[in-house]
């Protein structure tokens, strides 16, 4: 859009709704800019399209400027002109604007931008974005070519049109944010997770992509503010692993896979980050200790003993982060002697409000604190800070904050879904190699499950001193880059372009 490639690499345009530093809710945002820095130290052109948020982080763009040229796009059924922004984030080029899959195929490729491929990655099916179907005339789509069970119109509300099924139906390639999520979807409902091992794609070839994410910022319209719609949303959450859309990913099961994310290692790095007390490393330990002494004196924590377990928790509070046994956990933690913080915010007023009621009777307690905001610094200080790192979700696309708790060394404790069971292997599981294995893992989401592995993880870190050490060890080697992911992309994104050349050159 801004530049041109200046090698034989592909140009690779990502439209998004995050981008971390700038625009970031959760992890898309890290996402988003981890997997576009990988792809552009291998010689792609990468380019990220972001609507225009007011709420951007504004200075850490920078050359920010608006282009001399005007794109058209509907909005409420007209044709408007819109400028175009640009500039960098972290060395990568952005642009402020907006569009979407089946808007290409009818808008744009008619126009002669019709070499580009797509390719949809879906960070959850839970934000589907449904809509009536008159929206589809506002954005100046043929409402009789999209509104059919094949195309656009919702699984069960037939008066309504799904994006996310749009962007399945009309993109070359879909993919989802790991192997284990990608089989789960494809069900009506959760499958008992199992082993997967990683999956490895072969393809190659050359040139042009656009790459369309939906995540985590599509958030609130469905998550509601009663008890009872919650209390549903979990249970639906439970009882749905595509969320209605299992039919149409199995129907177009030949181009959608899973791919694990990675984190972005340079901005998560003990060994140089700058918003912790003490930067360490793997063979100096040391720090991690001054970390959580310096954690402990900035929230008023007991400093008595330098080796009581600290669990940490670093969330969006929403039902599929499995609240309930997030509350469970911080009174189980009290139980077996140890600290727990908190750090996290809801968009679910009722949940919000019963954390703040937790957080104000834990005030001024010696082992316990929740912190209920958004906090980039204070993150990085938890993840040093904990022993012990918790995520029992009740389903998790991918998930990054387990990988970030390794690279820290706190010891994950997830619940064996999505992404988490991707990477997250029992130490006490025998089938699993001895390499993989780091962290506690459990099956079932209620408070026993919890407690199976929350109570095996003091265990090991109270009576296996050594053990725990060399298991701190292990993780913080763990390779959770996006090395292994983006080639992944690229292979993808290699194997559709050559066969779309092939199809061109046989026309
Ligand atoms: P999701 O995308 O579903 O929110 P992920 O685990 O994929 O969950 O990513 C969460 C990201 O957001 C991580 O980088 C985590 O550190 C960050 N995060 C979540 N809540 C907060 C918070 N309250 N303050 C700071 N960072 C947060």
């Amino acid at each position: 859009l801004t530049s041109s490639p200046k090698s034989s690499g592909l140009s690779v345009i990502h439209i998004a709704a995050e981008m971390a530093p700038v625009a970031k809710v959760g992890g898309l945002g890290d996402v988003v800019t981890g997997l576009c820095k990988a792809l552009q130290k291998r010689g792609h052109l990468v380019e990220i399209v972001l609507p225009k948020y007011d709420c951007m982080q504004y200075d850490r763009i920078h050359n920010l400027r608006a282009l001399d040229v005007v794109l058209e796009s509907y909005f409420d059924g007209k044709l408007y002109k819109n400028k175009i922004w640009v500039g960098t984030v972290e060395g990568l080029d952005f642009v402020g604007l907006v569009c979407a899959a089946p808007l290409y195929w009818d808008l744009y490729a008619p126009k002669g931008l019709n070499s580009a491929r797509i390719c949809f990655t879906c960070h959850n099916f839970e934000y589907q974005g449904t809509a009536p179907v008159s929206e589809l005339a506002s954005c100046g789509l043929d409402i009789h070519q999209l509104n059919r069970p094949d195309r656009m119109q919702d699984n069960s509300a037939l008066d309504r049109v799904n994006p996310v099924k749009g962007a399945v139906v009309f993109s070359n390639i879909v993919t989802t944010v790991s192997p284990t999520y990608a089989q789960e979807v494809r069900t009506a409902e959760n499958p008992p997770p199992s082993y997967l091992p990683l999956q490895k794609i072969r393809q190659d070839g050359a040139l042009n992509f656009s790459h369309f994410r939906l995540g985590s910022g599509w958030k609130g319209e469905k998550e509601g503010n009663n008890g009872c719609k919650a209390l549903l949303t979990t249970l639906t959450c439970l009882a749905q692993g595509g969320k209605g859309l299992h039919s149409t990913l199995s129907f177009h099961s030949k181009k959608f896979v899973g791919i694990l994310n990675g984190i972005d290692t340079d901005a998560w790095n003990p060994a140089t980050d700058t918003f912790l007390k003490v930067q360490y490393n793997v063979n100096d330990l040391q720090g991690k200790t001054e970390n959580k002494i310096a954690l402990r004196k900035f929230l008023g924590l007991s400093n008595a003993d330098v080796k009581q377990p600290m669990v940490g928790c670093i969330t969006r509070l929403v039902p599929q982060k499995g609240v309930h046994l997030i509350r469970h956990a911080i009174y189980r933690t009290l139980e077996l002697g140890g600290q727990f913080v908190l750090l996290g915010s809801s968009p679910v007023a009722h949940i919000q409000r019963e954390f703040e009621g937790i957080a104000n009777h834990f005030v001024n307690h010696d082992d316990i604190r929740l912190i209920l905001k958004y906090d980039e610094s204070l993150s990085h200080s938890i993840f040093a800070a904990s022993d012990i790192f918790i995520i029992p979700s009740i389903f998790e696309p991918c998930g990054l904050t387990q990988m970030i708790a390794m690279r820290y060394g706190s010891i994950p404790v997830v619940r064996k879904t999505g992404g988490l069971n991707d990477s997250v292997f029992d130490v006490d599981d025998d089938t699993v190699p001895l390499q993989f294995q780091n962290g506690f893992t459990f099956s079932t989401p209620d408070e026993h499950g919890v407690n199976s592995a929350l109570d095996r993880a003091f265990n090991y870190y109270r009576n296996n001193t050594e053990v725990w050490q060399q298991l701190v060890q292990k993780d913080m080697n763990m390779d959770f880059s996006w090395e292994l992911s983006a080639t992944q992309y690229e292979e993808l994104y290699l194997k559709s372009v050559t066969r779309a050349r092939v199809a061109a050159n046989r026309a």
